[in-house]
């Protein structure tokens, strides 16, 4: 009923960036326990050096271009 044996949570709009509390889409799970939780850019700038300590990334920032809440081009 907990789910203890659900792998991988997806990430939702209550999940925040740990940086600077965007909604997250990048989170990191340590190895020594615990987990990180960062927005796409800080994702990008912090992904490389948890994967060096062995961090279980799990990346749903493909997920930004699903939501046209804000468009690309600026249509004019
Ligand atoms: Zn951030």
């Amino acid at each position: 009923m907990t789910g203890a044996l659900a792998p991988v949570k997806p990430l939702t709009a209550l999940d925040r960036c740990d940086r600077c509390g965007a909604q997250a889409y990048i989170r990191a799970t340590l190895p020594v326990g615990g987990e990180l939780l960062f927005c796409a850019h800080h994702g990008r700038q912090h992904i490389a050096a948890l994967r060096e300590k062995g961090a279980d990334i799990l990346d749903e920032s493909a997920r930004l271009s699903e939501t046209p809440s804000i468009a690309p081009n600026d249509e004019r």
